[in-house]
């Protein structure tokens, strides 16, 4: 994980990054008193369903080059999450979308570099044509009994099954 040796705001030595436990946790400086949290970095995204089948890329840049994908990103420092995942899905698949649920929130670490908290929810589409963006090696629609082996991100495959759960269910 990235950690902080020196405080942002002032340059002093800062303690070790980790609780008790061993955890990641806030760090104090005690040259300024400055805080500084390492909470997981928020992300959005969406599972866009049509026909009872989800829309996923396969990523053609690392981290995951040449896996699967479920379409969403980071979230800008002022944005909503239902907007950023509007905003990523438009941008990687040329869909324009809108949030129908909240789906479900995981948590995950992107690579080994830090937390992320994500946020998904499920998407109908509004308009436009699917056209994978650059970062992306192709788009394709999948059913529920036709799911990728491996995804891209630990968190992807909870996901899933939690999308699996609630076609049960009838949700
Ligand atoms: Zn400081």
């Amino acid at each position: 994980m990235y950690v902080f040796r020196f405080c942002p705001d002032c340059g002093s030595p800062l303690p070790p990054p980790e609780d008790a436990s061993g955890r990641l946790s806030a760090q104090v400086c005690s040259a300024c008193g400055s805080i500084h949290f390492r909470n997981a970095k928020p992300c959005a995204g969406a599972l866009v369903v049509r026909d009872g089948q989800v829309l996923l890329g396969r990523r053609a840049i690392e981290p995951g080059l040449g896996l699967w994908d479920i379409p969403g990103g980071f979230l800008e420092p002022w944005e909503h999450p239902a907007d950023g995942a509007a905003r990523e899905i438009a941008e990687e698949t040329g869909l324009r979308v809108r949030m129908a649920a909240l789906l479900t929130v995981v948590m995950d670490s992107y690579h080994d570099q830090f937390y992320t908290l994500n946020i998904y929810y499920l998407a109908e589409i509004v308009d436009g044509e699917v056209q994978a963006a650059d970062d992306l090696a192709e788009l394709r629609w999948f059913g529920a009994d036709a799911l990728p082996d491996e995804f891209a991100f630990a968190h992807c495959a909870a996901v899933m099954d939690t999308w699996l759960s609630t076609l049960k269910s009838g949700a």
